[in-house]
């Protein structure tokens, strides 16, 4: 039996909601063909569950002719909205305000002037799209250690962020190019949300044994919760069903922390509490007052 605790928080941020509940409404209120460019938040389930809804999704707009677009929560660049437009498809744009915010303050710095390092993830759907604004003068950078490959900047520069980047990773990062480019103009665009998830992670994980975050591997806010979670804790997995847990991994465990990905439905959250409350136990008494929310009927039934 093991202690089990929630970080403080974890889950579906508002962005994801909301992008899905636009692509949930598009599909409803068109009898046509609806089509999501990507994934429409990047979760295993989610994808899965707009699929069996009849939902299709493409990775590029050169196959999608007729009907109703859907554009992800992570956005895409002006170009591609504009091309969108000119095939003649109605567009649902359910690009986080908060993503969209990147937009707006690259092209107001690209207008006065400036260059733009971008530091995010390569091929994420949000870095191409805010790269997208101008190519030219927006840069890319993926890795702390790649700080020395950045071509040679002269004249106004700024480093912009991904949405769902680190905090302390990004703080280094800023650290660096503060150093190397005197004046350069810093924007923090990593969202409340990453932000607090990070957070909660920092505070839980060292107190923990193991802990398990809950998101698909392709969700990179979910890979960052990962990341801190095996720098503070002994041991740390990402997985996005309880079919993916060894149960060796409980052997000797007793503290076990559990957070979830702004794109993690609260669904799978459940599903594997239940699986560990079924295989290993869960002392109620002494975990996080919040895991009774997440048992199932039959076990709740069994507590009683
Ligand atoms: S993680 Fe942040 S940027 Fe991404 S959808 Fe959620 S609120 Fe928006």
């Amino acid at each position: 039996m093991v202690q089990l605790f929630f970080a403080k928080e974890l889950g579906f941020c508002w962005g994801v909601e909301r992008s899905i509940k636009l692509a949930a409404q598009a599909k409803n209120e068109n009898p046509g063909k609806v089509t999501i460019l990507k994934e429409i938040v990047h979760n295993r389930q989610v994808v899965d569950f707009f699929k069996k809804k009849g939902v299709g999704q493409e990775d590029s707009l050169d196959n999608i002719d007729s009907g109703t677009l859907v554009i992800s929560a992570h956005g895409i660049s002006p170009q591609l909205k504009k091309q969108a437009r000119a095939k003649g498809l109605q567009i649902v744009d359910t690009t986080c305000p908060l993503v969209e915010r990147v937009h707006k303050i690259a092209k107001k710095l690209i207008g006065e002037g400036y260059q733009i390092i971008l530091y995010g993830e390569p091929e994420h759907d949000e870095v191409m799209g805010v790269i997208g604004i101008d190519p030219d003068n927006i840069f890319l950078l993926a890795e702390y250690g790649d700080i020395n490959k950045l071509p040679h900047f002269r004249g106004k520069l700024a480093l912009l962020t991904q949405t769902t980047r680190g905090i302390e990773s990004f703080a280094k990062v800023s650290q660096r190019m503060a150093e190397l480019y005197l004046g350069i103009r810093i924007e923090k665009t990593i969202c409340r949300a990453t932000e607090k998830r990070q957070a909660a992670v920092y505070e839980l994980a060292p107190e923990m044994d193991l802990m398990l975050v809950i998101g698909s591997a392709s969700s990179g806010n979910s890979r960052r919760l990962h990341d801190i979670a095996s720098n503070v804790c002994a041991r740390a997995y990402l997985l996005d069903a309880p079919e993916q847990i060894e149960w060796y991994w409980f052997d000797g465990i007793h503290r076990v922390g559990l957070t979830a990905g702004a794109s993690t439905p609260s669904f799978a959250v459940e599903m594997i509490v239940n699986a560990i409350y079924e295989h290993v136990g869960i002392d109620l008494d002494h975990s996080d007052p919040r895991i009774s929310d997440y048992l199932l009927f039959e076990s709740r039934k069994n507590v009683q």
